[in-house]
């Protein structure tokens, strides 16, 4: 044991690479920590397992609260693990950021699947700002890879901006509907829907079921006139009920349908390098603003700069433009 109760990079890499879970999970709090040293030494840990990322399938789920995304999660976990897969779940919940209280957390979640040996299930880390959660969820989900995990579901309550992130996290897209409630009761936009690469009915069970039915004909024709997401995949529209687990085998398998296709048309790793190309732009953004507003000088001229806006009416542009200015001569 090093100090602060933390390993060392040897430990953390030989825990992680043998599938220990209680390794994975420390070297995840080392992720989300606030401490610069932590997150020096995950990074350590991080170019050392990099090798032995990236055999998954990353999995993106939203849908609104209540639609069943735990249920299907539930079933679906299940389902896979059947097929002798090990599968890990990883939430980004923007409500916790605000309101300190959780969307997704708040209830007992995924309860089989939580005392499963082949299944992990990592809750939104807290105190943490959308952009950092991202960041976050993209090295846990490496960590959960390097760990032998072969399918990552990203979970995401679907109403706000945490969709594009997973998006470009993940290799499908998976966005959860109910039927007859409308799109706009259901707090789903448009560009969330053009995102999906299917779009699965719940709650098709009961008197529900023909509703869920026609639902989803209305959702393929509207579809329809969204441009191919792909050239080798339109948006696949289903219908599911994850408490009577009907359909759930289905989903899995036009997930496994697009991962051979996006193989064969190159595509798949092809996407996921731009993704990484995109992670490293982002990355770039997020280290600039660190720097940026951590410099003491800075914070120090900062109020000023807000009262000459609030009172004296100059250009915030302007302005902006010669903060960052004097920003590059402090540090030549
Ligand atoms: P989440 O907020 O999206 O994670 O939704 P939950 O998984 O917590 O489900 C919300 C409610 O819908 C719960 O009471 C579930 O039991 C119920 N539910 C989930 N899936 C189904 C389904 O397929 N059929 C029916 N009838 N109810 C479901």
């Amino acid at each position: 044991m090093g100090t602060r109760g933390r390993l060392s990079v040897e430990e953390y890499v030989n825990g992680i690479l043998s599938g220990n879970r209680v390794v994975l999970s420390r070297a995840i709090t080392l992720v989300e920590s606030s401490l610069e040293s932590d997150n020096l030494l995950a990074s350590e840990v991080m170019e050392r397992i990099l090798p032995h990322t990236g055999n998954s399938i990353r999995i993106g789920i939203t849908g609104v609260p209540g639609v069943g995304k735990s249920t299907f999660i539930e079933a679906f976990g299940n389902e896979v693990i059947q097929e002798g897969k090990k599968i890990a779940v990883l939430a980004i919940d923007p409500s916790s950021q605000k309101t300190g209280g959780s969307i997704l957390g708040d209830k007992t979640r995924m309860e089989s699947l939580s005392v499963n040996p082949n299944a992990y299930i990592r809750p939104t880390p807290s105190g943490i700002t959308l952009g950092g959660v991202a960041h976050k969820t993209r090295e846990t989900m490496l960590f959960c890879e390097a760990a032998g995990f072969d399918i990552i579901v990203v979970e995401t309550v679907g109403v706000g901006q945490s969709e594009t992130k997973v998006k470009d996290m993940t290799d499908f897209f998976l966005l959860l509907m109910l039927a007859g409630a409308g799109d706009e009761l259901q707090g789903i936009k448009k560009g969330i829907m053009e995102m999906a690469d299917a779009l699965i009915i719940n709650k098709a069970d009961g008197d529900n079921m023909q509703k869920a039915k026609n639902a989803a004909i209305e959702y393929q024709n509207a579809l329809h006139l969204f441009p191919a997401s792909y050239p080798f995949w339109y948006p696949k529209v289903g219908v599911c009920s994850s408490i009577k687990n009907s359909g759930i085998k289905e989903v899995w398998q036009m997930i496994v349908e697009f991962v051979f296709n996006s193989k064969k048309e190159e595509f798949f790793e092809a996407n996921r390098k731009k993704q990484n190309i995109k992670w490293f732009y982002n990355a770039i953004d997020t280290n600039l603003h660190h720097v940026f507003f951590s410099n003491s000088a800075i914070a120090q001229k900062i109020p000023d700069y807000i009262n000459w806006i609030e009172n004296e009416k100059k250009s915030p542009s302007h302005l902006a433009k010669e903060l960052v200015e004097q920003f590059l001569n402090m540090k030549q």
